[in-house]
C-alpha cells in the first residue's frame, strides 16, 4: 500500500522532457512509482492532479534570510545606499540583549523560510551574517530554524570566517553546524588570502565553497579566475559556486576574455548562481547588470537563479518565490522560447540541486518525494503565469496547501 499517490499530472523531468498524464506514487518519503496508470485503490490517499504539473522541489541556493524583511525605508537606489542603509540598520541593534536580536532574527528568517516553502521550495542556502552587534546571533538562528522547519525545508547554512568569530566559527563547523564556505573575496584587497583561506577551510571541514564574486561593472574578473585556478588547485571540481559574477557582463569586458573565463568555468565544474533581480535593481545608478547567463548555459556551466536579498536594504522586492525570479530572469535575458522557458526551469530546479549536492533529486522512482503540483499544464506556463503551488510535498507529506502552509510539523526549538 502506498501513503499516497497523485493521480493525472504532467511530470517535468528536466532538460525540457514532460512526461503527460502520470501518476505519483510515494512511500517512505520516497516516490516508489512514477508512471502511468496505476491504481488509485492502492494508496491510502489520493490527489487528482488534473492535468497540472508536478515539478520537483525548488532550491534557493543564494539567499540572505536572517535580514530579510528588514527594509524599513524606500530610499535604497544605488549599491552605495543600499550599503550604506545596511551599515545603518545594523548600527541600529546597537544596545540591545542578545536575546532580543535572536528573536528578531528568528522572526524574520521564520517568516521567510515560510514563505518559500508555501511557494515550493525545499532546499535554501542561506548566506549567515556577522556583525559586531549580531555577533553569531544569527547562526544560532539559523541551527534552531533547520530543527523548526525540519519536516519541511532543508536549509544550508553559507558561513564566512570574519577574523572576530572565527574560534567561535571553527567550534560551530567542528559541530557540524556549517553547511558551505561562504565568503566575499572580491571585497577584499587581497583577494587570493582570502580565496585560499576559504579552501583551506573547505578542505579542513570537507564542505563546498559557495562565494560572492566580481559583483561590480568592472572588467577586472580576476577573483573570479582565481577561484576557477583554486578549485582545480585543491581538487574541488563541481563543489564550488560563484554568486552574482556580473563583471561578466561589464561594459568594454573583451569578448575573448570573456570567452576563455567561461571556457575555464567550464571545465573546473564551477557552478554560476545568478542573481538577476538584485542586480537589476541595484544597478539604477550603478550598472552592473545580470551575468552571462545564455552564454555560460551553452558552454556547458551549472547556472542556477536565486533570490538573494528579500525586501532588506538592498532590495525592497522579493517574495521568497522562484517562480517569480525565474519569469524575471527570462525576460532579462531574452529566454521567451518554449525551449528557453524550460531552461529556465532547470535553473531553480535540476541545477541548484547540483549546486546544492542534493541527493535522490528529481521526479523518477528513488527519488526524495520532494515536489509541488501547480496550476499549469507545462513548465513554460508555470513560469509565465508564475502558477499558483496548489500542493507543496516534503518527504511525501503534504506541507502546503494553495499558499497556505499546513503547520502540523513545526517544531518549537528550545
Ligand atoms: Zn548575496
Amino acid at each position: 500500500m502506498y501513503d499516497c499517490m497523485i493521480k493525472n499530472v504532467n511530470l517535468y523531468l528536466g532538460k525540457g522532457e514532460l512526461m503527460t498524464d502520470a501518476d505519483l506514487a510515494v512511500k517512505d518519503g520516497k516516490i516508489v512509482r512514477a508512471e502511468r496508470d496505476l491504481d488509485p485503490k492502492d494508496a491510502e490517499q489520493v490527489y487528482y492532479g488534473e492535468g497540472k504539473l508536478a515539478l520537483p522541489g525548488f532550491m534557493d541556493t543564494h539567499m540572505h534570510i536572517d535580514k530579510a524583511f528588514t527594509m524599513d525605508n524606500d530610499e535604497t537606489v544605488s549599491l552605495i545606499e543600499a550599503c550604506a542603509n545596511s551599515d545603518r540598520k545594523m548600527e541600529s541593534y546597537y544596545g540591545w540583549t542578545d536575546d532580543a536580536i535572536y528573536q528578531e532574527i528568528m522572526e524574520h528568517s521564520s517568516k521567510a523560510a515560510e514563505w518559500c516553502i508555501v511557494h515550493g521550495t525545499t532546499l535554501l542556502r542561506t548566506n549567515v551574517l556577522f556583525h559586531p552587534n549580531w555577533k553569531t546571533l544569527a547562526l544560532k538562528a539559523m541551527n534552531d530554524l533547520k530543527i523548526k522547519y525540519a519536516d519541511y525545508i532543508t536549509i544550508q547554512s553559507c558561513v564566512g570566517f570574519p577574523d572576530e568569530f572565527r574560534g567561535e566559527l571553527c567550534a560551530a563547523a567542528e559541530r557540524g553546524e556549517i553547511d558551505v564556505i561562504g565568503g566575499y573575496p572580491h571585497l577584499c584587497p587581497d583577494y587570493r588570502a582570502v580565496t585560499d583561506d576559504c579552501f583551506e577551510l573547505a578542505q579542513k571541514y570537507q564542505l563546498p565553497v559557495d562565494l560572492h564574486c566580481d559583483e561590480s561593472d568592472v572588467t577586472n574578473l580576476d577573483c573570479f579566475e582565481y577561484i576557477i585556478e583554486c578549485t582545480q588547485k585543491y581538487g574541488m571540481e563541481g563543489k564550488v559556486t560563484c554568486g552574482h559574477v556580473t563583471g561578466l557582463n561589464a561594459s568594454g569586458l573583451e569578448e575573448d576574455r570573456a570567452e576563455n573565463l567561461v571556457q575555464k568555468a567550464a571545465e573546473a565544474k564551477i557552478n554560476v548562481t545568478s542573481l538577476t533581480s538584485c542586480n537589476m535593481y541595484l544597478m539604477n545608478t550603478e550598472r552592473r547588470g545580470p551575468s552571462r547567463v545564455r552564454q555560460l548555459t551553452e558552454s556547458g556551466v551549472n547556472v542556477s537563479i536565486a533570490s538573494d536579498n528579500i525586501r532588506d536594504t538592498f532590495r525592497p522586492f522579493g517574495n521568497c518565490d522562484l517562480l517569480e525570479e525565474a519569469l524575471l530572469t527570462a525576460q532579462v535575458h531574452k529566454f521567451g522560447t518554449v525551449k528557453c522557458l524550460r531552461e529556465t526551469m532547470d535553473m531553480i530546479t535540476y541545477h541548484p540541486a547540483v549546486t546544492a549536492l542534493a541527493e535522490h533529486y528529481g521526479l523518477e522512482a528513488g527519488c526524495y518525494a520532494d515536489f509541488s503540483v501547480v496550476d499549469a499544464p507545462t513548465p513554460e506556463e508555470a513560469i509565465l503565469r508564475k502558477a499558483s503551488r496548489d500542493l507543496v510535498f516534503r518527504r511525501g507529506k503534504l506541507v502546503s496547501r494553495k499558499g497556505k502552509l499546513i503547520r502540523d510539523y513545526i517544531k518549537e526549538a528550545k
